[in-house]
């Protein structure tokens, strides 16, 4: 096809500049594209400055037109794939920095230039044929269990997924409050396999990513595996049968039970609501709900309502009703902190999905940019520093920096409301909690006249609203929670029983642990993704590290397969050497901070959510099982 002339300047106009650079190089074989006047320099929290002169700028997109012109009347075909040595200057010019030596094989695997990554199962013949006789059932059809079912079909492995709900997509499904959006960029969060060219929005809205989750389970055949509105209440593990028993609450309310050789649990760290330990919580005579199970059948036009929380869930929807509501208050317990991120609800423009869908390599190398950008590059932002004397509003110099700049940003915001500003500023470290995407909505919202930021303490919940420490009543006709989910307590309220009875949630205490996050011992055959000590503070995409965990998952079905043994679980040694690094690493960073509560931490004070490593030691650790990290069932072959 030969783009219009408008279409190719709407395009060169719209174009992140060094990923435009990197596709020529593959367009043309030419590594000369690499001019140090076009390679970026980027400024904190100044997205869109690439450093690079307007005159720079302009010369570059002149040289790239006729090179795309020529690429789409089918005069220039991409040359062959370059060798490790340009991939590599390639992803320094793109990055603006060099990129350290043990990130390359890492990140070469997610560019995935050549269309292979380590994420996409090869198994054997031999090797599927000997799984061949499995049955796996995965829990959930969210994000995590969607993928578990895709690399499973790839692999051959005979598998079920029960969904409790009646439609994929998990938290994308339940989560329909006004403004729910995602907080990573869409060209990031996305299976790494299945680019999206159309994301309307950088951070779209919850039904563009629902409908994202219904393509990609259309696509690939999952839903004839899918059981919908199956509930799982109970496992016991057989240890004569070797297989797990699950107990399951079916459509029509009955119980069944049912035999799996393995189980994957993919039913997410968010999504069981927590509504607050508060006094008269049930005494409230109007509507009450939480941001999770939205009612869209009370009007909230003209109420005086009152929000609890001011987390991420709130922070998107306060802004949608403010101006509807007749009065809303906002209980604020601890402010968020927020970056500042000015397009957070912009379209993306029409040049730019031009680009991700005409130029070879343009998307990957994109999303390259906003993988390296927005994860690792960002943890020496975070990162505790032990000798670190100031106050413990920040953890190190360059935190305390960062701080500053950010609490600027808030502050200048709210302008001559400074009774405003000594609110919103929070007084724990940056990165403590997961920083939300500010655009300047929130504050806006806070300004208005029918909206109040309350940071009295709530004493109790009473029929006609809240009361505050201060003995005042806040009268309310409708009660909204943004007060988050049940977080550290994983697996809930599955009744989960491993090898000798062992229940699972009694063997935690309270503490959840498991080695890399997916196997604990005495549990055989029982996987998690997205289990305790995964999840991400300020680097990137929770999908990453579902595609990490489903990987090595595989692996380890893989493994059991060739052993020839019935059952594997981790070794205590393997488990508890690993959980003492995870606890010794999680104290280093921000949300480690004895200063900072959080639900990242349990009731005992310790990190039960976190990966306290980078993504390219998850990445690493997941690559493959190491058999002498597992246990397998001694009733047959031991591995080989
Ligand atoms: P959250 O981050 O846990 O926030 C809960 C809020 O409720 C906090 O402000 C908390 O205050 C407050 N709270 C809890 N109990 C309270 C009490 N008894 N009294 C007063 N305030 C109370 O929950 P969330 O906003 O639902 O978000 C949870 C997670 O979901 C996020 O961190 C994020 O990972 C994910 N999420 C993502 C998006 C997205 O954009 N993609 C959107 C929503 C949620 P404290 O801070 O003082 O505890």
């Amino acid at each position: 096809m030969s783009p219009s002339e408008q279409e190719l300047d709407a395009a060169l106009a719209a174009a992140h500049l060094p990923a435009l650079v990197l596709s020529m190089v593959h367009l043309t074989g030419d590594p000369g594209w690499l001019k140090p006047e076009w390679r970026p320099t980027y400024t904190p929290l100044a997205r869109g400055d690439i450093g690079v002169p307007e005159a720079e700028q302009a010369r570059l997109r002149a040289a790239a037109r006729p090179v795309i012109a020529a690429h789409l009347s089918g005069e220039l075909k991409p040359a062959p794939t370059p060798g490790p040595e340009l991939v590599r200057q390639m992803m320094d010019f793109i990055a603006g920095t060099e990129i350290p030596a043990g990130y390359v094989d890492f990140l070469s695997d997610e560019l995935a230039l050549s269309g292979d990554s380590s994420k996409t199962p090869d198994w054997s013949e031999d090797e599927r044929r000997a799984a061949g006789s499995m049955k796996v059932l995965v829990i959930g059809a969210g994000m995590s269990g969607l993928l578990a079912g895709i690399r499973l079909s790839q692999a051959g492995v005979p598998f079920e997924i029960v969904e409790k709900n009646a439609e994929v997509g998990g938290t994308w499904f339940e989560n329909t409050y006004p403004g729910c959006r995602v907080d990573s960029s869409n060209h990031m969060y996305s299976y790494s396999f299945e680019p999206n060219h159309g994301w309307p929005q950088h951070f779209s809205t919850q039904p563009v990513l629902l409908d994202y989750f219904r393509g990609v389970a259309e696509r690939y055949g999952l839903r004839r595996h899918i059981r919908f509105e199956t509930t799982v209440e109970a496992m016991d593990w057989d240890e004569a049968a070797a297989q797990w028993r699950v107990r399951l609450r079916l459509p029509d309310g009955a119980v069944r039970t049912e035999t799996a050789t393995a189980v994957i649990c993919a039913v997410g760290q968010l999504n069981r609501p927590r509504l607050p330990d508060i006094a008269g919580r049930e005494s409230f005579e109007g509507p009450a709900f939480h941001s999770a199970q939205w009612r869209h059948d009370v009007d909230l036009t003209g109420k005086r309502v009152a929000v609890i929380g001011t987390g991420a869930s709130a922070f998107q929807f306060v802004p949608e009703i403010a101006g509807k509501v007749a009065r809303l208050e906002v209980f604020q317990r601890t402010p968020p902190w927020c970056f500042p991120t000015p397009h957070y609800h912009d379209d993306v423009p029409a040049g730019m999905n031009w680009l991700l869908e005409h130029v070879p390599y343009y998307d990957k190398w994109y999303r390259f940019f906003l993988f390296w950008t927005a994860t690792d590059g960002l943890l020496p932002a975070v990162k505790a520093d032990p000798d670190w004397q100031g106050p413990p509003t920040a953890v190190s110099q360059v935190n305390a920096g960062f701080r500053e700049m950010i609490a600027q940003a808030l502050a200048a915001q709210a302008g001559e409301r400074a009774d405003l500003a000594a609110k919103i500023v929070p007084d724990y470290p940056v990165g403590g909690k997961r920083a939300l995407l500010d655009n300047g909505v929130w504050v806006r919202a806070l300004k208005r006249d029918n909206v109040a930021l309350v940071t009295e303490p709530i004493t109790a919940i009473e029929p006609a609203g809240l009361r505050t420490a201060d003995g005042a009543l806040h009268d309310a006709d409708v009660l909204i929670y943004g007060t988050g989910f049940q977080a550290s307590n994983f697996l809930w309220p599955m009744r989960i029983k491993g090898r000798g009875g062992r229940d699972l949630h009694a063997t935690w205490d309270g503490d959840p642990r498991a080695y890399l996050g997916m196997t604990v011992p005495d549990f055989p055959n029982l996987f998690m993704i997205y289990g305790p000590n995964t999840n991400i503070v300020v680097n990137g995409s929770i999908i990453f590290f579902s595609e990490c965990s489903v990987r090595y998952i595989l692996g380890c079905l893989k493994m059991l397969a060739a052993s020839g043994a019935r059952a594997l679980s981790p070794r205590v040694e393997a488990h508890d050497v690993f959980n003492a690094r995870v606890d010794a690493a999680n104290r280093g960073w921000a949300w480690g901070a004895p200063q900072v509560s959080s639900w990242y931490k349990n009731e005992k004070g310790r990190v039960t959510q976190n990966w306290p490593f980078a993504l390219v030691d998850y990445w690493r650790a997941t690559l493959a099982p190491d058999p002498e990290d597992f246990e397998f069932d001694k009733a047959t072959a031991a591995v080989a």
